[in-house]
């Protein structure tokens, strides 16, 4: 069975009393191909610093083969980074930039001699030992500092978006020749990039991360096919993302047509969202779909025909086929049922709000909250709770009360339905509780997400 190699427990990372970092936990297996993916500023380098010990975290354990590492330095662990700019010694040729980490350690002349040409050969790079760095093409020198890193056999290897610098042609070929290396080397990689072509191409496991949180983790195929939010579907590739129901077991319902599907399991006309991929739309004579609808607009993309097509109901769909259409060809479009991905609608609690003084924010006249939020007081906001953020306790414990109103049975847990004042708010937990019930009500400070409405675009 794969062992753990890395183990983040509930990790918590603040700058100047920004959370950046929420509750953080991911396990990563012995010889993985580990990518972080996830948009700007969603905390990935950050991640990555703080196992490869350039940071620590505020608060939370990680832990290496079992062993806590927290607090021990960045040379004392055996994990070595590779970072976008290679930051090679520009004055050193490439053999002696390769051998340098393995000077320092006073190995052997000999040794050295041989471990820097082992580790040139599995980089492609054996002719090139006497060359200066700076007469190295950017691929060449990213090379080196691939070299430089695996020469030192580190057990982790950490790379922060190490092909971000170079060209879309090099990029490809070196997509290639990273996983090769990983698998030949047997090292542990976690990768991070924003580029989800990269990171489905290579990893065996996706991370999808966003706003300091993981949203999803599974295979590529799983990250690909199956996405669990509309983030992950809008993020991971392109999408027909189209508000549905589940009229029942293995029949969804969007666009006003029904279709069969595989999934099961939902309430009887539950609002879903419906994922289709550009791809997995079949083009087909108008009288043999249901679903019609105008070619609007096409552009040719090299391989493939990129189709949208304004349906009955006015959305536009995105098709991408090999063969050509005129625009203006009325058609229909039907889906393999295998294709149809069904998604919850995510479970948030939305309301407007008004921030008070000391950093609370009023909901209604029953719920005030306590946020991270500096916002000035009297300042007009929308707030979020995700719905598993709501627990649900003693009275004397809790921030407000309400009685619960309606209990759904979902696959894992229950969504409780609790009515305060005129508010609802709905809380995902495991625990069993009764309709009519009184309970009390908390939301920790850091999940209740306040934005100025401008702010809010998604919701
Ligand atoms: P990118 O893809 O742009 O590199 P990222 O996902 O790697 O983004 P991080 O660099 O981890 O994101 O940054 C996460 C958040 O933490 C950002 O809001 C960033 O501004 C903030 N941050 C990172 N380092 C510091 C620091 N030393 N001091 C203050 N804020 C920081």
């Amino acid at each position: 069975m794969a062992k753990v190699l890395v183990d983040l427990k509930n990790i918590c990372k603040s700058f100047d009393e920004m959370e950046v970092l929420h509750d953080f936990n991911l396990q990563i297996m012995e010889n993985e191909f580990v990518t972080l993916l996830g948009p700007s500023g969603c905390g990935k380098t950050t991640l990555l610093r703080m196992i490869g010990g350039f940071d620590s975290p505020s608060s939370g354990e990680i832990y290496f083969d079992g062993k806590l590492l927290n607090g021990v330095e960045p040379n004392e662990r055996p994990i070595n980074t590779v970072f976008q700019r290679y930051a090679l010694f520009p004055h050193l040729n490439v053999f002696d930039n390769v051998a340098f980490g393995l000077k320092i350690k006073k190995l052997p002349k000999d040794e050295i001699e041989k471990l820097v040409m082992d580790a040139l050969k599995q980089v492609h790079l054996e002719d090139f030992a006497a060359r200066k760095i700076d007469r190295l093409s950017g691929g060449q020198q990213q090379r080196v500092a691939m070299a430089r890193a695996i020469v030192l056999k580190p057990k982790l290897l950490l790379l922060d978006e190490p092909l971000a610098a170079l060209d879309r042609k090099l990029r490809q070929d070196l997509r290639y020749e990273l996983k090769d290396m990983q698998r030949s080397l047997g090292i542990t990689f976690i990768y991070v990039t924003h580029d989800q072509e990269e990171a489905l191409t290579m990893s065996d496991t996706v991370v999808i991360m966003n706003e300091g949180r993981v949203l999803q983790i599974g295979s590529p195929e799983m990250i690909y096919n199956e996405p669990e939010t509309r983030f992950v579907a809008n993020f991971i590739g392109e999408s027909n993302i189209v508000d549905g129901q589940m009229i029942k077991d293995n029949v969804c319902m969007f666009e006003g047509v029904q279709f069969p599907c595989t999934y099961k399991g939902f309430s009887k006309n539950e609002e879903v969202d419906i994922v289709i991929r550009p791809e997995d739309f079949l083009i087909v004579d108008k009288d043999k779909s249901k679903l019609t609808g105008v070619i609007d607009s096409k552009t040719f993309q090299g391989s493939i025909h990129e189709i949208n097509i304004i349906d009955i109901k006015g959305t536009e769909l995105t098709v991408h086929t090999t063969k050509d259409y005129p625009l203006g060809l009325e058609v229909g479009l039907i889906v393999d049922p295998e294709n149809i991905t069904v998604m919850k609608k995510p479970g948030v609690n939305v309301y407007s709000g008004v921030m008070e003084a000391d950093q609370m924010v009023r909901i209604s006249d029953d719920i005030i909250l306590e946020t991270d939020s500096e916002l000035e007081e009297g300042t007009e906001v929308v707030v979020r709770i995700l719905t598993q953020d709501v627990l649900l306790d003693d009275i004397d414990e809790s921030d407000f009360e309400g009685i619960i109103q309606d209990i759904k049975k979902r696959d894992m847990y229950y969504d409780v339905y609790i009515k305060t004042g005129d508010k609802t708010i709905v809380s995902s937990t495991s625990k069993v509780h009764r309709v009519g019930e009184t309970t009390g009500i908390w939301v920790k400070r850091e999940k209740v997400i306040v934005n100025v409405e401008e702010d809010v675009e998604n919701e």
